[in-house]
Parts: C-alpha cells; structure tokens; sequence
C-alpha cells in the first residue's frame, strides 16, 4: 500500500513549507499548489486521497475550489480558515468540505483531522460500522441501543436520530444547517433553537459533565462534533 497522498492548496509559502515538513514526516505524500487553478488540476492529475484547501486564495475562493471538486470527486476535503470566518467554514462545509482547521494551528491538530477524514472516507467505502464506542459511550445502531458506562440510556426518538447523525460523522464537524436538515427536514433549515435544546438534553443524559462535555462538543458559530476518541 503506497502511503496516502495529499493535495495542499494554499498560497502562503511559510504554512506550505510548515505542512510540508509535517505531513512528509508523518509518511503523507504531499503535491502541492499555490492557486485555485493549479490546486483543481493537481487534484485531477494525482488522484489524491485528502485535500486541504485554504478558503483564502489569490484567483478564486476555496469554496469554489471544493464546488469544483465535488463535480467529480467524493475525495475528503478539509479547509483552512483564518479566525473569524465562522461564515465561510459554514459555507464550505455545506459545500462539501469535510472538516476544517482554523489558521493558527498546531500538527497534531491538523494530523489527527486528516487521520478522522482518511478514516471516514474507508468506512464510508467499506460500509458502516455497527457499533461506535468513544469512552464511555456506545451506541449500537443495530440494537438501537446507548449504553453510557454499560448502563443502557433511554433517548426519545428525536435525541436518538440526533445522535445517530454524529456517530455516522464520528469525529467530523457538523454544521447547524446540516444536522437541522437530517433530524428534522429540509423545512425546518432555521430552527437553530430546536437543536439547542436537544442538544442540551442529550448532553444532560450522556456526559458526565453537561457543562464541559467530553462526547458532545461544540464547534462555536458552526455546528457540533461527536468525539471519535
Ligand atoms: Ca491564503
């Protein structure tokens, strides 16, 4: 199995050259271009396993690059964003971004998202996974059971198909839009406040902490993740 490979467009040479060093190390392949344009022809020659996309980019915008991509390729695509653009990872992960990572930011944190995309993108191929366990937490999805600890949970149907949503995307960020569309409908795209509360009692029956959760979190101004480890 050749390692797999990365397609990075950014045109910041001093974050290539920071990702280059660190993704290499971590035995990645890495290609790599500085514009849109070029990214979308990378992408298109070298047939990547992940691409990381900067959302700021001097010919066109990264949400555009992922529009693009997602004409012909499912490929995990994680963004980069400055602070302060809640709005467009908001965008870009409705338009098919997987993830994203918010400029300043460390490797470990880049590395264990792409490693959460890898391993989402093999489950997806290779078919669901039953059961997620993340700590304390297990929910089978056969059985329709949540056992915390061992001892089993009761969620009504609407918290369940809640959490059943995240566990599908283990690890990956959801934004509100997305989670209101897959619990609720598509006509129920603005009721931010409805996942709220169920966000909140989901938390009071699953975490030991509501306050801090350890499965639940919060991604501020953009959705919710489930924990993967
Ligand atoms: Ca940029």
């Amino acid at each position: 199995m050749p390692e797999p490979a990365i397609v990075l467009i950014e045109d910041e040479p001093k974050i290539r050259r920071f990702l280059r060093v660190t993704l290499t190390r971590q035995g990645y392949r890495l290609f790599e271009a500085a514009t849109g344009g070029d990214g979308l022809v990378e992408a298109a020659t070298r047939q990547p396993d992940l691409v990381i996309v900067d959302l700021g980019l001097p010919d066109m915008d990264g949400c555009e690059v992922i529009r693009r991509l997602r004409e012909w390729t499912d490929v995990p695509v994680i963004v980069l964003s400055a602070r302060g653009q809640e709005t467009d990872k908001v965008v870009a992960l409705e338009t098919g971004a997987d993830d994203y990572v918010s400029k300043p930011f460390g490797p470990r944190e880049l590395v264990a998202r792409i490693r959460v995309a890898l391993r989402h993108a093999a489950r997806t191929a290779s078919g669901e996974a039953a059961t997620v366990a993340v700590g304390d937490l297990r929910v089978d999805l056969a059985r329709r059971q949540v056992l915390v600890a061992g001892k089993e949970v009761h969620l009504t149907p609407i918290e369940y198909k809640l959490l059943t949503v995240l566990v599908r995307h283990a690890g990956k960020v959801l934004t509100h839009g997305q989670l209101l569309k897959e619990v609720w409908g598509p006509s129920h795209d603005g009721d931010a406040h409805y996942l709220r509360i169920y966000m909140l009692q989901l938390r009071r029956k699953l975490e030991a902490d509501p306050a801090r959760p350890r499965y639940l979190r919060t991604e501020p101004g953009v959705g919710y993740r489930l924990a993967s480890e």
